[in-house]
C-alpha cells in the first residue's frame, strides 16, 4: 500500500486506457507525479483505476526512474455500473461557483451536467474542459465508476428539446418558494417512480416569464419549491439533487 498517514487510502485514478488483467500502461505525467510524490507509492504498491467503461481494477505500481512509473492491471475490484439517468440543466454562474456545481453534481450522481443559456444569464462562455476536470476529480474521490457527461453551453430551449418525452423536467421555481403543496419531497413522492429526470435551475437573476412558461408547458414538467428561502443557484442545485436522490434516485 501507499505510505500515508492513517487512515490509509488507496489512490484511485481515472485513466483513458483499456483495462483488463495483465495489461499495463503509463499514467499521465500529473498522475505519475501524484502517485510518486504525493502518495509516495513504492514499487509493488497497489492503486485503483477506472475508465468509465470497464469497471474498477486493482493495479500495481512499477517504478521506472525516480519520476516515472507504469501501472500493471491485476484484477477487477468492481463491475461497471452507471449513475441514475439524472441530468442537471443550470444557468452557469461565475468560475468558483461553476467549479463547485460541477464537483457537487458529480458527487451527487448526476449522469449529465448541462450549462444552459437563459435570458438573465450573466455568463457568456463556459470552460468545458475545466468542468470535465472537476467531474473527473469528483468521480475519483467519490468512488463512482462513470464520469458525468459535460455538455457544451446550449440555449435553454434546445436543451429542453433534447429531453425525451419520458424524461421528467424538474423545474425548480423560486416563485413557488414556501408553497407547501409544491414541497419538493411531496411533488417527487407523488410522481415516483421517476426513471429519467432533468433538474432545471435558473440564473441568479431568475427565469424570465417566457422561460417559466416554456419550462412549465413541457410534457412531464414538475414544478417544485425548495422551501421558503431563495437559494443561490449552486445551493438550489444541490438541494434539488438531494431531494431527487432520496425520493426517486439511488439513495432509496
Ligand atoms: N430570481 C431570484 C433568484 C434566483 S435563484 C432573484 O433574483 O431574487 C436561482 C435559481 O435557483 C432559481 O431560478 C431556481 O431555479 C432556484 N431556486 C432558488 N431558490 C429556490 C426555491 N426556494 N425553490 C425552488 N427553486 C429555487
Amino acid at each position: 500500500m501507499c505510505q500515508m498517514n492513517a487512515p490509509a487510502a488507496r489512490a484511485r485514478l481515472f485513466v483513458p486506457d483499456e483495462l483488463a488483467a495483465g495489461t499495463s500502461f503509463q499514467p499521465s505525467r500529473e498522475q505519475q507525479h501524484y502517485l510518486l510524490n504525493v502518495m509516495r507509492c513504492r514499487d509493488g504498491d497497489s492503486v485503483l483505476v477506472f475508465n468509465g467503461r470497464d469497471g474498477e481494477w486493482q493495479a500495481e505500481v512499477k517504478r521506472g526512474g525516480r519520476r516515472d512509473c507504469e501501472l500493471m492491471v491485476r484484477q477487477e475490484t468492481r463491475r461497471q455500473a452507471s449513475s441514475p439517468d439524472l441530468w442537471l440543466l443550470f444557468a452557469p454562474v461565475k468560475k468558483a461557483r461553476l467549479d463547485f456545481i460541477a464537483q457537487k453534481a458529480s458527487e451527487m450522481g448526476c449522469s449529465r451536467i448541462w450549462p444552459v443559456r437563459t435570458d438573465h444569464c450573466q455568463v457568456s462562455r463556459v470552460n468545458d474542459e475545466r468542468m470535465l476536470a472537476n467531474a473527473i476529480e469528483a468521480a475519483e474521490q467519490t468512488e463512482r465508476l462513470d464520469i458525468a457527461e459535460i455538455m457544451p453551453f446550449t440555449g435553454l430551449a434546445a436543451a429542453l428539446d433534447a429531453c425525451e418525452a419520458d424524461r421528467h423536467i424538474i423545474f425548480c421555481d423560486e416563485t413557488s418558494a414556501g408553497a407547501g403543496e409544491m414541497n419538493a419531497v411531496r411533488v417527487l413522492t407523488e410522481a415516483a417512480p421517476v426513471a429519467k429526470a432533468a433538474i432545471v435551475i435558473g440564473p441568479e437573476g431568475g427565469f424570465s416569464e417566457d422561460e417559466r412558461m416554456m419550462i412549465s408547458g413541457r410534457q412531464n414538467s414538475l414544478k417544485l419549491s425548495l422551501g421558503p428561502r431563495i437559494l443561490r443557484a449552486d445551493t438550489a442545485a444541490i438541494a434539488a439533487l438531494a431531494c431527487f436522490q432520496s425520493v426517486c434516485g439511488d439513495w432509496t
